[in-house]
C-alpha cells in the first residue's frame, strides 16, 4: 500500500470506495479517480488570505459567515442564478460537504426518506443513513440526468428531500430547464425540499445551469468555491435558503463548526468579486480535454454519452469493478461505477482534472488492456 495524500493510517474505517483505490495505486499511476482541479489557487484569492492573516483576520466570525462575504454571495445568487435571498438567508460553511450534511441534520429525523440519483455522488447515501433516515435510489435517464418521473414514482408520505446535483457527480449531465421546473413544481406540490447541490456550476461546456430556487422556495442552494476556483482545501461553500430553514440549519452549524475559516472567508470574497479570468481559463482547459477523452473512449469501443459539465466522463464497460482493478494494475487509477451506487456498475468514472498528457498516455493504457 503506497503513502499518499489521502492515506487516512486508519485501519477501522471503511474509507470511501474511490480513496480505497488510491490508497491502492503506484507511486507513478495516471490518477483519474480524483475529484479536483489540478490547478492551483489563482493568486489574487491567494494575496487576499495572506492580507487577512497580516491583518489578524484570525478570530471566530459570525456563525452565518462574514457580512462582506454574504453580501458577495447574495450579489452572485441574484445575478447569475435569478435567486434573490437576503444576507440572513445565506449560511458560510466548511465546504459543500459540511453545507449537505447540516441541511439534511436539520430536515431528516429517523425513518423519513430522501431520494438520492443513483449513481450519485456518495455522501448523500451516507449522510442520510447517519442521520437514521432511508436513502430511497432515483434512477437516471439515458441522457444520465435526474429522472423526473422516477423522482414522483418514489414519493411517499415520508419523503422528506430530493437531491438535484447539476451538472452531476459522476456522471458530468446537465439537467434540463424543464427538469429543473418540473422538480421545483414536485417539490411545492408535495412539499418536499429539493437540496440542489450546485458545485459544479461554473463548468458547463453546452447548455446553461439552472437553480430550482428560481422556481420555488422549497430548496436549500448549496454551492462551493472548492471547485470553481481550485480551493479544495480551503473549506469554503455556503448555502442559502429561506429564513426557516437557515434557522433550522444553523441550529446544527453553530456546534459543528462554530463558522467557517476567517482566513479562506475573506479570501472567498476576493473569489466571487475579483477577476474572473482564472475560471474561464479552467473551464477551457477542461473542455478541451473532455473532448480529446470522450473521443479518445467512444474510439476504443467504450460508450460514452458526452458529458455536458462537470470533469468527469461516465463511459460504459461490463464488470467496472475488474475493469478499475486492471487499470489500476496499469498504472491508471479510475473509479468503478459501484462506488456511486448499484446503477453505476456498468460504468467507470473518468476525472479529466489531469493534464492533457496523462490523459493521452491514459487512453492508450485503456485501448491496449481493456
Ligand atoms: N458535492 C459534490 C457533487 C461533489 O462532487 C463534492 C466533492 O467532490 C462535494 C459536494 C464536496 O465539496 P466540498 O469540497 O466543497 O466539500
Amino acid at each position: 500500500m503506497s503513502e499518499n495524500k489521502f492515506s487516512t493510517g486508519v485501519s477501522n474505517v471503511n474509507i470511501s470506495g474511490i480513496r480505497k483505490l488510491f490508497e491502492a495505486a503506484g507511486p507513478n499511476a495516471i490518477n483519474l479517480g480524483i475529484g479536483e482541479p489540478d490547478f492551483d489557487t489563482p493568486d489574487n484569492i491567494k494575496k487576499a488570505a495572506i492580507q487577512a492573516i497580516n491583518d489578524g483576520f484570525t478570530g471566530y466570525t459570525a456563525g452565518l459567515g462574514i457580512p462582506e462575504l454574504r453580501n458577495a454571495i447574495c450579489g452572485k445568487l441574484d445575478r447569475e442564478n435569478h435567486i434573490s435571498v437576503k444576507p440572513n438567508e445565506v449560511m458560510v460553511t466548511s465546504g459543500a460537504s459540511e453545507a449537505l450534511y447540516i441541511s439534511l441534520s436539520a430536515l431528516v429525523s429517523p425513518g423519513d426518506e430522501v431520494l438520492i440519483p443513483n449513481p450519485g455522488f456518495l455522501a448523500y447515501n451516507s449522510i442520510v443513513k447517519l442521520l437514521n433516515g432511508k436513502d430511497v435510489s432515483v434512477s437516471l435517464k439515458e441522457d444520465l440526468t435526474l429522472d423526473i418521473n422516477d423522482v414522483l414514482e418514489k414519493i411517499t408520505p415520508k419523503t422528506k428531500a430530493v437531491i438535484l446535483n447539476s451538472p452531476g457527480n459522476p456522471t458530468g449531465a446537465v439537467s434540463s430547464k424543464a427538469d429543473v421546473k418540473a422538480l421545483a413544481e414536485i417539490a411545492d406540490d408535495k412539499n418536499i425540499t429539493i437540496i440542489s447541490d450546485e458545485v459544479y456550476e461554473y463548468f458547463i461546456y453546452e447548455g446553461e445551469h439552472v437553480s430550482p430556487a428560481q422556481f420555488s422556495d422549497n430548496v436549500v442552494t448549496i454551492n462551493a468555491l472548492s471547485k470553481s476556483y481550485a480551493m479544495t482545501g480551503w473549506r469554503v461553500g455556503y448555502l442559502a435558503a429561506k429564513e426557516n430553514y437557515v434557522g433550522q440549519i444553523l441550529k446544527v452549524h453553530q456546534y459543528l463548526q462554530a463558522c467557517a475559516n476567517s482566513i479562506a472567508q475573506k479570501a472567498a470574497v476576493e473569489a466571487l468579486v475579483g477577476p474572473q479570468d482564472s475560471v474561464v481559463q479552467m473551464k477551457n482547459e477542461f473542455k478541451n480535454r473532455r473532448d480529446v477523452l470522450v473521443k479518445g473512449l467512444n474510439d476504443i469501443g467504450l460508450p460514452c454519452v458526452m458529458p455536458k459539465g462537470a470533469f468527469y466522463a461516465f463511459p460504459e464497460i461490463k464488470e467496472c469493478d475488474k475493469a478499475a482493478e486492471t487499470l489500476l494494475k496499469n498504472d491508471v487509477v479510475v473509479t468503478p461505477g459501484t462506488a456511486f451506487g448499484a446503477n453505476g456498475k456498468d460504468h467507470i468514472r473518468i476525472s479529466y482534472a489531469a493534464s492533457m498528457d496523462d490523459i493521452k498516455k491514459a487512453l492508450v493504457i485503456m485501448e491496449n488492456v481493456l
